[in-house]
């Protein structure tokens, strides 16, 4: 039996939470400082700690079966590696800004204008399909002071909350990709077991992944308002409905969007329910 290999960055904004989603996956591993790789003990599996630029050329040629990494690094590098699933962290977009008194205010303005970027491979692609002619300058890091230092008139930079834009007296001019972190994997498929092991660490993250952003509600309630309650929850399908030992009681579990858990709570309430009880989730499997 080979042993699947997943390649995650070993720093960065995507790391802790790419560590986090594999332990609430139930994967046990220890992590020791700067260590370049981590064996799983209670699954076949190693992680290897990797910089993000190089994870989509690792999965491509195989050398990691599976690799989290922002989507934004998977076109930049122009991998040929699916994007098995989406795992909702690491938003951000690549955008091209200009400072707030430039003269550009359109895309077309970029005509003849220097671009400063780090993502020279997107912001090509884009230029092309919008028909623009620009002179796109690579630069490494701190690409938002390129038009202060007069070596670009734009930028294309990723953003997340635009502080750092806004800091630098910049303004968006046009979205180019929209990112967020994503799960790929490797179409050379090295070892046997490979689609079995895959298939394994999907309904976990998958699992995990529904249950963000939900808990678990019950409560003890009179039968008689099982019809009002019941019209106050918004559950996944239908709430349970258990029998207490009292005959005019029963017991109702559901699951509720974490956003609004408290106003169903404070309904609940004051519509008879009692001995309410909202806990966390692990995972939903379907
Ligand atoms: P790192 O440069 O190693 O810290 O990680 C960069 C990755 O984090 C990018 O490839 C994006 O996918 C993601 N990311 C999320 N928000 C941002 C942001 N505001 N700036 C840069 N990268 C971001």
């Amino acid at each position: 039996m080979s042993t699947l290999k997943i390649g995650l960055q070993k720093s960065g904004r995507l790391a802790e939470e790419s560590l986090m989603l594999l332990k609430k996956a139930g994967f046990e591993f220890d992590r020791f400082d700067h260590s370049l790789i981590s064996r799983v003990t209670n699954f076949d599996i190693d992680i290897l700690f990797l910089r993000e630029s190089d994870i989509p050329e690792y999965v491509q040629d195989g050398i990691c079966d599976l690799g989290i990494c922002g989507y934004n690094t998977v076109i930049e590098k122009k991998a040929e590696v699916p994007v098995i699933q989406k795992l909702t962290f690491g938003f951000c977009q690549l955008v091209i800004a200009v400072p707030k008194r430039s003269k550009i205010k359109s895309l077309f303005d970029l005509n003849n204008c220097r671009i400063a970027t780090s993502y020279p491979t997107t912001l090509d692609k884009f230029l092309e399909t919008k028909r623009i002619k620009a002179q796109v300058v690579e630069i490494r890091g701190s690409v938002e002071i390129a038009p202060s230092l007069k070596i670009a008139e734009a930028i294309c930079d990723l953003v997340s909350t635009g502080n750092t834009l806004a800091m630098n007296g910049l303004r968006v001019l046009s979205k180019v990709l929209s990112s967020e972190a994503v799960l790929i994997s490797s179409k050379k498929k090295n070892s046997p077991n490979f689609a079995a092991l895959i298939d394994k660490v999907m309904l976990r993250i998958k699992g995990c992944l529904a249950a963000s952003g939900q808990k678990y509600l019950m409560m003890n309630a009179p039968k008689k308002s099982l019809k009002k309650l019941s019209s106050l929850i918004p559950s996944l399908k239908s709430p349970t409905i258990v029998p207490l030992k009292d005959p005019s009681m029963i017991a109702i579990h559901s699951v509720v969007p974490e956003t609004i858990v408290w106003k169903v709570v404070e309904k609940l309430k004051d519509n008879g329910a009692s001995g309410i009880l909202v806990l966390p989730i692990e995972a939903i499997i379907p």
